[in-house]
């Protein structure tokens, strides 16, 4: 426990001044000595004081009655009247009027002196007030309120001097000149408030809003203590009003945190000082106490760190003997290197497994608090459909197994992925987002699920795609899955299909033979039909059908390959994309029965182009056609020689 006792609890100046002046008094011994009024509001120094001597004249009947002795003013201070009768009757006068209230007397004397009318804001029944009175030489105006502010009755114009109480709140006073000032008086306001209870007010207030419990000390008829008690009650609930040590509760305030200690004006040191040492020796109580803790099986402590090892933690947990923390008792992952998640110092709550182990040392569970943590945290993550993320601690034959919290949740393999995943071991340590859609910790069951957020990340990304490709734009995809007849191409939120046919302007073996799974590439968007992307690698600048015309004009002889055989003839690639065809009559004058008699594939031959349709993308070879060129020429060659 702890205790903070506001600087400014107790007697302020004008009434420290005061009480000191009567003790000075009674102690120089000239009695009888009576105060006008008692001197505080604070019936154990009154006792005191008259148990000295020092009587309390409760009127001015009583006054009138002495017939010697020495009358001591209080800091409330009176009117002229009091003193003159004092001074008539040969009694001593000592005034230990506050200064403060002293000033208000000359002000307010000197001003209806010149013919202000004086208003007083204040209470019209306090000493203070009553005093302030006595000094003006016509009947003064008291007001306390809006009301009386706004009905106050003196003509407009008249000369008015305003002054305050001096324990009057500000802002009220500030209120009620404003509703004056509509009066249209000429008038002279001195704002002679004492910020003594504005400070008292302000800290008690401070320290209430800190505090678990709250001492207020005063006598049971003093305004400004009440007032403090409700300042305080306001910010701290468990506020106490005492006026003196024996009206305390001390066990209310046990086990409290910080305790909180203002007083009101009239409140001597005394008393303030017998309350802080009754709080303070409870706080030592409750320390030694606390020291001498004694601990059960299945409580929750706190302890602090003291040694980590690979397999288990030692910890502080004020008891007389240290805590054990085993790595079974701290995680569920398994071989887990505890000098690597924990370190000295480190505070946290465990679970009293055994006060003793046979050696003397408590057995403690961090894991079972956090799992109990954990089960509530996750089944309001189930109630709210909150994404979770964790890694996989362990990859098991049906599933992935991951830990939130010490609590181990479980991922069947059809949840795991929107796809088939035949190799679950690339998910270990890896950190993944999944929802818990079975939450059964009776049954030791709690599901989660990864495929619902991919299946819905995907139809998210999916819009986005659809609204972003047209048909004829280019975009960049990878290479998800290579068959027979062509790739898939991720575009990121769908696939497209590549069709062998459109994987080059020429002929394509096998779409493995171009392409592997991951890789990047640049593909057309051929066609968009429902959720169907049919996608092209045949960009129209490569399309060697630009240049055709030149290449294979009619007559142009040239080479090619047989790429493939018909019984009616052979075709044959001039380039990739490019084919023409060899017509079985124009592979030689001899007759050709068929072109594989005379032809091979992959077979390199040079022909004439004979016929070229751009239109209709066909051009028509002949080998025969260069026979008599060749005939020829062996000829020339011949006759030459
Ligand atoms: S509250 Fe202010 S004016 Fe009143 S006695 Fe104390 S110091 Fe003087």
């Amino acid at each position: 426990m702890q205790v903070k006792t506001a600087k400014s609890a107790g007697f302020c100046f004008g009434v420290q001044r005061a009480v000191d002046t009567v003790y000075e008094q009674a102690d120089a011994g000239y009695k009888p000595i009576y105060t006008y009024g008692p001197i505080i509001h604070n019936e154990v120094v009154v006792r005191d004081l008259e148990e000295k001597g020092v009587h309390v004249l409760n009127s001015r009947e009583e006054l009138e009655q002495l017939a010697e002795g020495t009358v001591i003013i209080r800091s409330h201070g009176v009117g002229k009247e009091i003193y003159d009768l004092i001074q008539d009757k040969g009694l001593i006068c000592v005034d230990a009027t506050c200064p403060f209230v002293k000033k208000i007397h000359r002000i307010v004397e000197k001003e209806s002196a010149a013919g202000r009318h004086i208003i007083i804001i204040g209470n019209d029944r306090h000493p203070e007030v009553e005093g302030i009175k006595g000094w003006c030489h016509s009947p003064a105006t008291v007001i306390e309120n809006a009301q009386q502010a706004e009905t106050i009755g003196i003509s407009e114009g008249t000369p008015v001097c305003i002054v305050s109480q001096t324990t009057f709140n500000y802002k009220k006073f500030q209120d009620l000149v404003e509703i004056l000032d509509k009066k249209r008086y000429d008038r002279l306001v001195v704002n002679t408030i004492c910020n003594a209870t504005e400070e008292r007010q302000t800290e008690a207030r401070q320290i209430a809003g800190e505090a678990d419990a709250m001492i207020v000390i005063g006598g049971s008829h003093s305004s400004n203590t009440q007032k403090l008690f409700e300042i305080c009650k306001k910010e701290c609930a468990d506020t106490f009003y005492i006026q003196t040590v024996h009206d305390l509760n001390l066990e209310v305030l046990r086990s409290t945190g910080l305790v909180g200690i203002t007083a009101g004006a009239s409140t001597p040191k005394k008393i303030i000082e017998e309350v802080q040492k009754h709080v303070a020796d409870l706080s030592f109580e409750q320390m030694l106490e606390d020291s001498l803790k004694t601990i059960r099986t299945g409580e929750i402590v706190e302890g602090t760190v003291i040694d980590v090892k690979e397999d288990e933690i030692i910890l502080n947990i004020g008891y007389k003997s240290d805590g054990i923390v085993s790595r079974s008792e701290y995680t569920n992952v398994p071989n887990a290197d505890l000098t690597a998640m924990v370190h000295v110092g480190d505070t946290m709550e465990v679970k009293v497994l055994k006060v003793n182990d046979g050696e003397g040392q408590v057995q403690l569970s961090y894991r079972r608090v956090a799992a109990e943590r954990g089960s509530k945290r996750l089944e309001e993550a189930f109630e709210n459909k909150e994404v979770l993320k964790a890694k996989v601690s362990q990859v098991l034959d049906g599933g992935l197994s991951v830990v939130v919290d010490e609590t181990r949740i479980f991922i069947p393999a059809s949840l795991v992925s929107d796809t088939y995943e035949k190799n679950l071991g690339k998910y270990a340590d890896q950190e993944i987002e999944f929802v818990i859609t079975e939450f059964n910790p009776k049954r030791r069951r709690i599901i989660g699920d990864r495929r619902q957020l991919l299946v819905a990340k995907k139809a998210e990304m999916q819009k986005e795609l659809f609204a972003r490709i047209h048909e004829g734009d280019v975009v960049e995809g990878t290479v998800k899955n290579v068959t027979d007849f062509g790739a898939f191409i991720d575009l990121g939120g769908a696939d497209g299909l590549l069709h062998i046919s459109e994987m080059s302007w020429g002929r394509v073996e096998h779409p493995k033979k171009l392409f592997k799974v991951g890789d990047k590439v640049k593909v057309l968007i051929k066609e968009i039909k429902d959720s169907k992307i049919a996608l092209s690698m045949k960009f129209e600048d490569s399309n060697p059908w630009l240049t055709a015309d030149e290449k294979y004009a009619v007559g142009n002889v040239v080479e090619g390959i047989v790429a493939r055989m018909t019984d009616f003839g052979a075709f044959v690639e001039l380039e990739p994309g490019v084919d023409a065809l060899l017509h079985v009559s124009q592979i030689s004058k001899e007759h050709v029965d068929k072109p594989s008699d005379v032809l091979k594939i992959g077979q390199v031959i040079t022909a004439k182009v004979v016929d070229f349709n751009g239109e209709d993308r066909k051009i028509s070879l002949s080998m025969k056609a260069l026979e008599n060129n060749e005939a020829e020429s062996d000829q020339e060659e011949e006759t030459e020689e």
